[in-house]
């Protein structure tokens, strides 16, 4: 186990695609906290499952949209455990709708969910990842950043907007031994995803090479790739995980 020792933190960690990464980063013997919105039920039940597993899990309530609570999340974590090793940026929402009848509200809930919880907690971890002089962020962008699904101008800007944003913390931070990446998930099929693939999901599967939706422990590998000490030379990427979704040749 690599990561034993480590002290990890997910945001969105209660369902989906953040439970996974959860669950990989346990599994490979990292402590991990996890932040989420409402569902106390889907988090005490992620605590319950690594908990039945001799795993050490916290699960913080709190709304990444807030600078203030991003600030008490990592006090909380650093407090209880004594170091922030790895951070993962990974709650998100859609509120999708076409350019002409979308509203405020629709454009501002995304990018403060999406983006700019994303500065809240790397802002909070780097000060504790400067100071131990290591660290290893990864950020949730989506495919969406660099495709053009119609009624997902908000959505793309959140996730085109963490890339650039991983990119540049990438430099800032490589010599204190913090590395920033991203990983580009595909087509994941969770809650966000749920209604679109009842509703097409046979079509979306003929447009992915490897002929499958993606499951979350797929972007959970890549997300644990990332978290190891071993990936030090490995900064300012965005790894698409995708299952060749976007690679054209279809
Ligand atoms: P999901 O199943 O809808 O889960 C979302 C998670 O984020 C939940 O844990 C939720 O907490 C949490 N969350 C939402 N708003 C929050 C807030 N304001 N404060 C704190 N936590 C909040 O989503 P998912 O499909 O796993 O997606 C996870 C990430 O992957 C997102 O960034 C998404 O954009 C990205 N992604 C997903 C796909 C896909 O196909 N699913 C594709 C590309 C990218 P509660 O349980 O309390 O609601």
């Amino acid at each position: 186990m690599s990561l034993e020792g480590r002290v990890a933190l997910v945001t969105g960690g209660s369902r989906g695609i953040g439970r996974a990464i959860v669950e990989a980063l346990a599994d490979d013997g990292a402590k991990v906290a996890f932040v989420y919105a409402s569902n106390s039920a889907a988090a005490d039940s992620v605590v319950a499952d690594l908990k039945a597993k001799g795993q050490e899990v916290m699960a913080i309530q709190a709304d990444v949209r807030s600078k203030e609570a991003a600030d008490k999340t990592i006090d909380t974590v650093v407090e209880a455990w004594g170091s922030l090793d790895i951070l993962v940026n990974n709650a998100g929402i859609i509120r999708d709708g076409l350019l002409a009848v979308m509203d405020a509200t629709q454009w501002q809930d995304v990018i403060d969910t999406n983006l700019t919880s994303v500065f809240n907690f790397c802002q909070a971890a780097t000060r504790q990842m400067m100071s131990q002089r290591y660290g290893r962020i990864i950020n949730m962008s989506s495919v969406a950043a660099d495709t053009s699904n119609p009624g997902q101008a908000n959505y793309a800007a959140s996730k085109g907007g963490i890339e650039g944003f991983t990119r540049c913390i990438a430099t800032e931070l490589a010599r204190r031994g913090v590395t920033a990446n991203a990983v580009a998930p595909g087509f994941i099929e969770t809650d966000m995803t749920e209604a679109v693939v009842e509703a097409a999901g046979k079509e979306i599967k003929k447009k992915i090479p490897v002929r499958r939706l993606g499951a979350p422990s797929d972007i959970a590998n890549a997300v644990l790739y990332f978290a190891q000490e071993s990936s030090s030379y490995v900064t300012g990427q965005i790894l698409k995980v995708d299952g060749g979704l976007t690679l054209g040749g279809m």
